[in-house]
């Protein structure tokens, strides 16, 4: 997945802050459990960042329940309590200290509370966080989410485990308990083998591992079995997927070699499912033949999620990105000119060091030429441990704010006219939940994954919570910049 790279420098201080060095270790959670006692006990999983984490604790949380732990909406009477944490943004990382300093204090007053760090953060700070908040009974990296009950085993033997090194990503042993019943996600590929110099997810992530078709389409069959309507194949970078793959193996394609491509041929005949979408995709290897199996596959979506980060040459380069903006173009011109209707977004990074004032403008100019649907934008900060972090050419937070501000202008525009043209048409509408914002109204997506959300309009309290589910033909009655409201066409 692409994002950009906030602040943590201060890391180290603000860790000492929330949480003082303490000469003396607490017990950690020595509590040898049987199965049966275990069975009593809660657990609360708080994830932070991007859709594979939030994949990742659904696979954590199937593990957990598995061996009979019970899911609680509260932290404050959860057994065990796992954050799933995120180092790209600052305030995502601020924010697990600020909750694990609630629970530290927790932990004080009850020794058996399990306390675990999972994810980003966790793979980032490995032992030393474990050194400097004594009270935690687990730090694991996201290359050891399938090993969490092995780690935990560990953990109730009166151990503080630490597991941040490198690892064979074990094939899912375990059921994920997911949170939709309708839309889901399938890994595909772990880790990014791309050196973009903002990107601290190499580092945390590792080496691209591609799961085997085989184990991938049987995923999506018990998925179809199960009644989902909706898959989202996951990858930092998708379009990797398979190049780590010995060739000649089942679903290969051109030159024995399995590509994203084939993978979209060979799961598409499966029953049921009826939506598959792909992300995240990078513009360096976004090849004409994925464009052509998406135009030629019903059930994968027109949907397009392509970061392209800065629309000027020269930050591209120090970006270490391995594209042009004139390729990102020619990328979307191909896909409109065979699906006009496509909807596409990116993520954008602004105020990297030493962007120009007419750099940024490139930036602009790329979005305002484009018109994107929706566009994730962010300002640099710098993370430690990437090259970017150590150069010398950092803008300030005032030239950051007031680029964000403007690009952001532009973006909202662009979303607002291109939502207008779903205004009076009838789009495919998959319903997926009540509106947790309005318990009147049902939500869902449109192929192009625009929010839909739909008014009860003379059905029954049940008829209405039927049609969860379901993909309805919706007549689009108010566009909003990144939703839309529809009826029953
Ligand atoms: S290094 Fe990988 S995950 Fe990070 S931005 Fe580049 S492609 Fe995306």
């Amino acid at each position: 997945m692409e994002y950009f790279q906030v602040d943590s420098s201060v890391l180290p201080q603000h860790l000492s802050a929330i949480f003082p060095m303490t000469a003396t270790q607490l017990p950690t959670s020595a509590t040898n459990l049987a199965k049966t006692e275990r069975d009593r006990q809660k657990y609360h999983i708080v994830t932070f960042g991007c859709q594979m984490n939030k994949a990742d604790s659904e696979r954590m949380a199937g593990v957990l329940e598995n061996m009979g732990y019970t899911a609680t909406d509260e932290a404050e009477t959860a057994d065990l309590i796992l954050y799933n944490t995120c180092s790209i943004r600052d305030n995502a990382e601020q924010k697990v200290y600020s909750y694990l300093g609630r629970q530290v204090k927790r932990k004080h007053a009850n020794p058996n509370l399990t306390l675990v760090v999972a994810g980003c953060v966790a793979q980032q700070e490995g032992e030393a966080l474990l050194r400097r908040v004594p009270e935690l009974d687990l730090v694991m990296g996201p290359q050891h989410v399938n090993r969490l009950e092995d780690l935990l085993t560990q953990v109730f033997n009166g151990n503080q485990v630490a597991a941040t090194e490198e690892a064979y990503i074990e094939e899912d042993i375990t059921k994920p308990r997911r949170n939709s019943t309708i839309a889901a996600w399938v890994n595909v590929i772990y880790g990014c083998n791309e050196s973009c110099t903002y990107c601290i997810v190499p580092a945390v992530r590792g080496k691209e591992q591609s799961r085997t078709p085989e184990v991938i389409r049987q995923e999506v069959l018990s998925l179809a079995a199960q009644g989902y309507k909706e898959i989202t194949l996951l990858g930092q970078n998708i379009d990797a997927y398979g190049r780590d793959l010995p060739p000649g193996g089942v679903g290969a394609g051109v030159g024995g070699k399995i590509t994203l491509t084939d993978l979209l041929y060979f799961i598409h005949d499966v029953e049921g499912i009826e939506r598959i979408r792909f992300a995240t995709s990078h513009p360096r290897y976004f090849s004409p033949r994925l464009i052509k199996a998406c135009a030629e596959l019903p059930k994968v979506c027109e949907h397009f999620h392509i970061p392209f980060q800065s629309g000027d040459n020269d930050v591209l380069k120090a970006m270490a990105r391995g594209y042009t903006q004139e390729k990102y173009r020619r990328i979307i011109d191909s896909i409109r000119e065979i699906m006009p209707d496509a909807s596409i977004s990116a993520d954008a990074i602004v105020a990297f060091p030493g962007e120009t004032e007419a750099q940024f403008e490139n930036t602009v100019r790329m979005v305002e030429e484009i018109s994107f649907d929706l566009v994730n934008t962010a300002a640099y900060s710098p993370r430690p441990g990437t090259p970017a972090a150590l150069w010398d050419n950092q803008l300030s937070e005032e030239v950051k704010s007031d680029r964000l501000q403007r690009l952001n202008h532009v973006v909202n525009q662009k979303a607002a006219e291109r939502s207008q043209r779903y205004l009076g048409r009838k789009e495919s509408v998959l319903i997926e939940s009540v509106n947790p914002k309005n318990a009147k109204q049902l939500m869902g997506r449109t192929r192009g994954n625009r929010l839909v959300f739909l008014e009860n309009s003379g059905l029954s309290e049940s008829q209405f919570a039927g049609l969860i589910g379901q993909i309805l033909n919706l007549q689009i009655t108010e566009a909003r910049p990144f939703s839309l409201t529809g009826v029953i066409a």
